[in-house]
């Protein structure tokens, strides 16, 4: 079954189209590469993809639900653009977020023994656990990513969607930030990442999709780089879509 479906969305700000009769699926357990120039769409095409926007025509389903009757969000773990630049001085400590994650899966609206221990073992799952009691507004931007994607690993998330996470970042904790969502795809988990840098794409996604408006190319990261699609997607000239499935 697809994690997402997306058919024919077109979606606009103030009657201007940004994104333009979008089809493709992502299949559950897929790692998807979301490329494209700045201002492509790639932001506002995720949130439509995770129901955080309604399309202005078209339709997205969810884990095969349509996205607007979809009522499980905890399944869907979001880390947007702007989490890496958070309030400095936001006083919730790591592990405060992190419990975050479980609420909508407590029973009885207490916190179990359960929840404490899901909690803990999201926050070793991606290397945090030492920075329990530190204030989010302290860490690192990378720390901070790792914060939110150790919220949604507590509500058990079946897939991630993670927006340039690792701007701002060092080149060390990039590369171990991509280890950890390959590791976590590896163990099941979606993951839909808007990247900007194309080998980090072709190296961790297992399928790539490229965007400017309407979509150029969807498919594997092998025949992606043997297509013009991203040459063609940044130059804006006219394209063909590229569907390779
Ligand atoms: P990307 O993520 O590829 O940079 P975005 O989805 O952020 O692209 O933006 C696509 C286009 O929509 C851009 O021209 C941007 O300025 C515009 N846009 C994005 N968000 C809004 C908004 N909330 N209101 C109006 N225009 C927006």
């Amino acid at each position: 079954m697809a994690a997402i479906d997306v058919r024919d969305v077109t979606f606009g700000y103030a009657g201007r189209s940004v994104v333009e009769d979008v089809s493709f699926e992502v299949e559950a357990g897929a790692f998807l590469g979301l490329v494209g120039p700045n201002g492509s769409g790639k932001t506002t095409l995720l949130e439509l993809m995770i129901g955080l926007r309604r399309p202005d025509r078209g339709t997205v389903s969810l884990f095969g639900v349509p996205a607007a009757e979809f009522d499980e969000g905890e399944r869907i773990g979001y880390v947007p653009q702007d989490v890496a630049n958070a309030d400095e001085a936001m006083p919730i400590t790591v592990s405060e977020v992190v419990r975050m994650g479980r609420y909508p899966r407590r029973l009885f609206g207490r916190f179990s023994e359960a929840d404490r221990r899901a909690v803990e073992a999201a926050m070793e799952r991606v290397g945090i656990a030492d920075l329990a009691d530190r204030r989010v507004g302290r860490l690192s931007g990378g720390q901070r990513q790792r914060v939110f994607i150790a919220r949604a690993l507590a509500g058990e998330a079946d897939l991630l969607a993670l927006d340039e996470p690792t701007t701002g970042v060092d080149a060390e904790s990039r590369e171990s930030f991509y280890e950890l969502l390959h590791e976590l795809n590896a163990g099941g988990i979606t993951v839909v990442l808007i990247e900007h840098d194309i080998g980090v794409v072709t190296t961790h996604a297992s399928e790539v999709a490229c965007l400017n408006r309407e979509l150029y190319f969807h498919g594997s990261p092998e025949a992606f780089v043997e297509t013009d699609a991203l040459a063609e997607a940044y130059g804006g000239s006219q394209h063909v879509v590229h569907h390779d499935h």
